[in-house]
């Protein structure tokens, strides 16, 4: 080393590296904003995404710049941060570096990850061809153009069997983002598309929600759980629990020994973390989540932090803290209070994360939802508006906030829905494998 950089070195800032801009790591950034340090936010994509609205660009009520906002533009007044479009591929714990596929290594003094998860198909990976899972703004476009495309299909199809299976939605997994998936394209398929076709009447499209446990909304309230139930089948989702999905083929579903014909699977059911534990060669539970400490940070790593949806927490009682975006950013709120008071000289060792649950909400259709916050329990259309205004609140951005609530009005207003344009060129008629 030169004399120089001997120098530099000493006089340095301290390096913090944020692995993923999404709830949790955005939140953590937005925390160190006027640390006396330097921040590296690396993301795969220039965007923060509101995930909680994707399956509205998926069933074509708002368009993908509306759920969404560049990283960049969100801490533009952070003087102290870069962000960085790049992939990390690894971590060096010993060289203290963050491999990336652009930049290559990417030093640091603290590493925050919260890279997320994505779909898990329970060992069987192949399905995904057949049946998407909901995660990016591309898994909800691909899932639009899938579903706008088999009433297209089915206008054409040579045979009532064939329209038939161009008519049938599958849904796997009973959860938020399942029964709200079904409730959306049954009203597209009752309401919307009312009128629009000849060859048949998009009503008597069927919606089929799949899940494997005994209810729909399991994390709810009984109460909650059957109100769900029952609106859904109102809306003319048929709903079947207690149903493990053996097969997924382009053409059908199996469920044991009963196959469904159908065109569209859509799968909600399994979560898997970031591979972010291998890279740190940290303990993981079953869903590949980072088992981290009270102060979120690795065993033996107190400068290493895994939060969000790629690590396990648990209460002080044992209970696992729920893989949600106020979690996410509740953690990277304590991670980023934990190293400011580090880099002013504090005493941090006796920090430990406490989870405050912000309740559970799901929406079925319009003007139906439920709400479980501590004590208060929600359903219908009190419940929808309530949905709404928090949504609508939580949305990142003014312009965004504004432009959702107008859509919302005009939806509500008309049932049309505003992003229905299937942008790829036509795919050749069969079944879809891509
Ligand atoms: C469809 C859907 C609906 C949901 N609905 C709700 C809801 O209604 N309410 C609720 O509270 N929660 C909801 N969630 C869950 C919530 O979105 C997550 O819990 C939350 O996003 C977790 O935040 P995070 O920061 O851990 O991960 P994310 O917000 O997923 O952010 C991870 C970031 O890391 C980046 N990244 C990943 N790997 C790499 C890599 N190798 N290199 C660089 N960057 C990387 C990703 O691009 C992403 O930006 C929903 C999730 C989904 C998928």
């Amino acid at each position: 080393m030169t004399q120089t950089s001997a120098a530099d070195e000493v006089a340095r800032r301290p390096r913090i590296v944020i692995i993923g801009g999404g709830f949790g790591g955005l939140t953590a950034a937005q925390g160190l904003a006027r640390a006396e340090a330097d921040i590296t936010l690396i993301d795969r994509r220039n965007h923060h995404l509101f995930q909680p609205l994707l399956y509205q660009v998926a069933t074509a009520v708002l368009s993908p710049a509306q759920i969404a906002q560049p990283i960049r533009t969100i801490v533009r007044n952070n003087a102290n941060t870069r962000v960085v479009l790049d992939d990390v591929t690894g971590i060096d714990l010993e060289a203290r570096i963050a491999r990336t596929t652009q930049e290559g290594e990417v030093p640091f003094d603290y590493l925050i990850v919260a890279a997320g998860a994505s779909h898990d198909y329970f060992g069987r990976d192949d399905w995904s061809a057949f049946a998407p899972g909901l995660k990016s703004l591309e898994d909800a476009t691909n899932i639009r153009r899938r579903i706008l495309e088999a009433f297209e299909r089915a206008e054409t199809a040579a045979t009532q069997e064939e329209r038939a299976a161009y008519l049938t939605f599958c849904i796997v997994g009973g959860g938020p983002t399942g029964v709200e998936m079904a409730g959306a394209i049954a009203e597209l398929a009752r309401r919307t598309l009312r009128g629009e076709f000849r060859r048949f009447d998009p009503a008597d499209t069927k919606v089929i929600l799949i899940e494997g446990g005994p209810r729909v909304l399991s994390s709810m309230p009984d109460s909650l759980s059957g109100k769900a139930h029952r609106g859904l089948e109102k809306l003319g989702v048929t709903v079947r629990t207690g149903k493990m999905v053996t097969n997924c083929q382009p053409d059908r579903i199996e469920l044991g020994e009963e196959a469904i014909a159908c065109r569209t699977i859509i799968w909600a059911a399994g979560v898997r973390a970031s591979p972010a534990g291998n890279w740190l060669g940290a303990e993981q539970d079953r869903a590949g989540r980072v088992i981290v400490g009270q102060d979120l940070s690795i065993p033996g790593h107190p400068d290493i932090f895994v939060i969000g949806d790629t690590a396990a927490v648990f209460t002080q009682k044992g209970i696992p803290v729920p893989g949600v975006a106020p979690a996410a950013k509740q953690q990277g709120t304590f991670v980023a209070e934990l190293i400011a008071t580090r880099l002013s000289g504090g005493d941090t060792a006796s920090r430990r994360f406490v989870y405050k649950d912000q309740g559970n909400l799901a929406t079925i259709g319009r003007s139906q939802a439920v709400v479980h916050m501590g004590r208060l329990k929600l359903s219908g259309t009190l419940a929808w508006w309530f949905w709404g205004v928090v949504h609508i609140f939580f949305l990142i951005d003014f312009r965004n906030r504004i432009s959702v609530l107008l859509d919302w009005l005009l939806t509500y207003l008309t049932y049309g829905r505003g992003s229905r344009l299937i942008t790829d060129p036509p795919r050749p008629k069969g079944p879809d494998i891509t």
